[in-house]
């Protein structure tokens, strides 16, 4: 569609970042562009418009805006999955593997009350492995991830189809092949 042109036409690739042979999806033009980050958050929660959402959860860092606008829209609380580290009060972590190696990341213990239904947000999905770890930390708080919302989905690298595989609806906007 043109939307979708005109939306993939906002990001900005940037070769051989953050090391040599990677193409690196800069979406701080998509952000920057009122119309198109509007219209992305727009996207994003398309399928969910009017159903009760209680929190949505937004991965560091580039899901915390998105994830801030996503909780606007639909009228939820936002909580922040974190890297190790950056939170203050009591939380639970998982470690999770990336492209080179394990991390782990935090949320809030009291974040999502069980049986919350949650939406989970992030900038893009490429192995899932970071996606991945963040619906484990919120079931392991009880919570229902009713979705994973993505601005763009990088197919050939099979994270969307993991998370299906766990039975999370994924909604991404772009793709990228
Ligand atoms: P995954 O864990 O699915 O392999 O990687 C996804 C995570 O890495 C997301 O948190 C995402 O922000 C980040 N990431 C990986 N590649 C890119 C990229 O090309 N562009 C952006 N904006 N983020 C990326």
């Amino acid at each position: 569609t043109t939307v979708e042109r005109d939306l993939k036409a906002a990001i900005r690739t940037i070769p051989d970042y953050p090391k040599p042979g990677i193409l690196f999806r800069d979406i701080t033009t998509l952000l920057s562009d009122a119309w198109a980050f509007r219209r992305t958050v727009d996207e994003m929660v398309q399928p969910w418009a009017g159903m009760k959402i209680d929190k949505v959860a937004g991965i560091e860092a580039r899901g915390f805006i998105l994830g801030g606008a996503v909780a606007h829209q639909v009228s939820a609380g936002f909580v922040p999955i974190r890297k190790k580290g950056k939170l203050p009060h009591k939380r639970v972590s998982i470690a999770y593997s990336l492209e080179y190696g394990l991390d782990e990341m935090e949320i809030h213990e009291d974040a999502v009350v069980a049986g919350e239904r949650v939406i989970l947000v992030d900038d893009l999905i490429a192995t899932g492995g970071t996606a991945v770890g963040a619906v484990t930390l919120m079931r392991q708080l009880g919570a229902e991830v009713l979705a994973a919302c993505f601005v763009i989905d990088l197919p050939d690298l099979g994270g969307a189809d993991k998370l299906r595989q766990l039975d999370v609806p994924v909604r991404t906007v772009l793709t990228f092949d």
